[in-house]
């Protein structure tokens, strides 16, 4: 190797990694680098399985598209023509209420209505319950500046049923978490920002409702903005799988754990790092970029920035199960009309959530059958991200039967555990970041992406890897 070619690694080969490698080798294609990851395969916790006719996502199952980034990279990445939306007239979310499934208000969209009717007519609301959300309207906004729990904001503008009824757990059903605990300014600021701009959440959606011009199916749609999220007709893992394809060969490690992490200084008085992995085995480099979950960052940071292993450290994380069930449509004898269902903690159910993912994207089941997928666990429930399989799928098929009316067993069962990979942006998050951010941008050859720190999803999770990438390429021309 040529004594001035840079060597670089990418740590993690999740979408936040891969993003990182592949516009790392854009910005630097001299250099040499290397993605490290512990497990057998890349993409993360995306993983797309294809059995008996089935496409099966086992994690993420499309993504928004009010971030740009991701769409723009199928695009260069040659895969955009295989973008598809959520089916049109199934855009409505239903909710559980005393063990039946109703339809959420149409135009309820995350927190907030955008009409009046459909929330005066719901059954899942008291009389004195939509009175109160009514009465939002008029309310005053709030002058403080601090942020405030998803609990207290919905509760302070809609009142205690909106919350527990719809907002709970449409909020826990993406995020998975404590809404005691969640940080309404790290999770949906732009509710915050409605509320400041307009005085009032539903002001405010009547507003945007008139400005874009919505068509009658986006105006009924519920739950969330449904119009707004695409997945790929190949699976979402055709992102990460192209992604590694685009990288030069054998630059991607598989197997390979990150056991420590330390500075050294060579003999030509260049400061590097040295990575060693499970086996003992060291290699050097010239910059890093970490993509791992903030716990594994932690750990391996820690010996060396203290603090930031500190701050890193402090970021609490949820693990979910997710259950996917197949059917014979004839043997769901609900009349299903939505894109699934989303379950309030006052249930007290084991699920959290549930996808009629075939609904959603009708090339994922072969015609005549039904795919369903179900969140179980996340902050509500943590002991249901460990539970063993068979005690899981009994517990969870004892739930659904009634709920969809359904008739015998599923063809096909597959369960997926995902411990400790949704990160929780409680109160408190933004300064954590802020702080995390301060202090990486003073160590040159070093760079974070993932996660825990700009948003969950996977458009801004790659966007994250991208900045970093576009970070220690700066740092390669202008220090070394
Ligand atoms: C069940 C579930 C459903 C979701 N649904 C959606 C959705 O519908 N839409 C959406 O936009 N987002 C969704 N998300 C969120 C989104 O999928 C994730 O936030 C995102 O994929 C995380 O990507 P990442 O690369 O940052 O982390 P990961 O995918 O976790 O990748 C980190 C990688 O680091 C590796 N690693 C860890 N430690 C080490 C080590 N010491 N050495 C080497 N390698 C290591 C791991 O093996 C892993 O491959 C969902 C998440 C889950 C869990």
């Amino acid at each position: 190797m040529p004594s001035n070619q840079k060597t670089l690694a990418v740590l993690g080969a999740g979408i936040s990694g891969l993003s990182a490698a592949y516009r790392l080798h854009k910005l630097c294609p001299d250099a040499t680098l290397h993605v490290w990851d512990q497990q057998e395969r890349t993409g993360g916790v995306l993983t797309t399985l294809y059995q008996n006719g089935y496409q099966i996502e086992q994690s993420a199952d499309n993504f928004i598209t009010t971030v740009p980034h991701l769409v723009s990279l199928c695009r260069e990445l040659g895969i955009a023509e295989e973008l598809v939306s959520t089916t049109p007239r199934f855009r409505r979310t239903y909710v559980v209420r005393k063990k039946h499934l109703y339809l959420l208000p149409d135009g309820f969209l995350m927190m907030a209505p955008s009409k009046m009717y459909p929330l005066a007519i719901t059954p899942v609301l008291s009389p004195l319950g939509k009175l109160r959300a009514a009465l939002e309207y008029f309310l005053p906004p709030s002058r403080s500046d601090d942020d405030e729990t998803m609990k207290s904001f919905v509760t302070r503008r809609l009142g205690r049923e909106v919350f527990e009824r719809l907002v709970e757990p449409l909020v826990s059903g993406v995020y998975a978490a404590d809404m005691n605990k969640l940080s309404l300014m790290a999770t949906l600021p732009r509710f915050r920002e409605m509320e400041r701009q307009h005085g009032s959440l539903i002001r405010a959606m009547r507003r945007q409702m008139r400005v874009n011009k919505q068509t009658k199916s986006q105006s009924q749609e519920s739950g969330a903005r449904y119009s707004m999220f695409v997945t790929l007709r190949g699976g979402l893992s055709r992102v990460t799988d192209t992604l590694a394809a685009n990288l030069p060969d054998h630059s991607v490690q598989l197997n390979k754990r990150a056991e420590k992490l330390e500075l050294f200084t060579d003999e030509s008085g260049g400061v590097k790092w040295r990575i060693t992995d499970q086996n003992g085995f060291a290699e050097s480099y010239d910059a890093v970029i970490s993509a791992l979950p903030s716990y594994e960052a932690a750990r391996l940071l820690l010996p060396t920035y203290q603090r930031l292993g500190e701050l890193l450290s402090g970021i609490e994380h949820s693990g979910t199960a997710i259950v996917t069930l197949a059917f014979d449509a004839s043997q769901v004898k609900k009349r299903l009309c939505g894109m699934g269902f989303v379950v309030p903690k006052i249930e007290n159910s084991p699920i959290l959530a549930g996808s009629f993912s075939s609904m959603k994207y009708e090339h994922r089941a072969p015609a005549g059958k039904q795919l369903i997928r179900i969140f179980a666990g996340g902050a509500r429930s943590p002991e249901m991200a460990d539970m063993p399989d068979k005690q899981l799928l009994s517990l969870i098929k004892q739930e659904l039967r009634p709920l969809l009316n359904i008739d015998g067993e599923p063809e096909l069962e597959v369960v997926a555990h995902w411990q400790r990979t949704m990160p929780q942006y409680h109160l408190g998050h933004l300064e954590r970041i802020r702080e995390v951010n301060a202090i990486t941008a003073k160590i040159s050859n070093l760079a974070l992406a993932g996660n825990f720190l700009d948003g969950v999803g996977i458009p801004v999770c790659s966007l994250s890897g991208q900045n970093a990438a576009e970070k220690i390429a700066e740092r390669i021309r202008s220090c070394f």
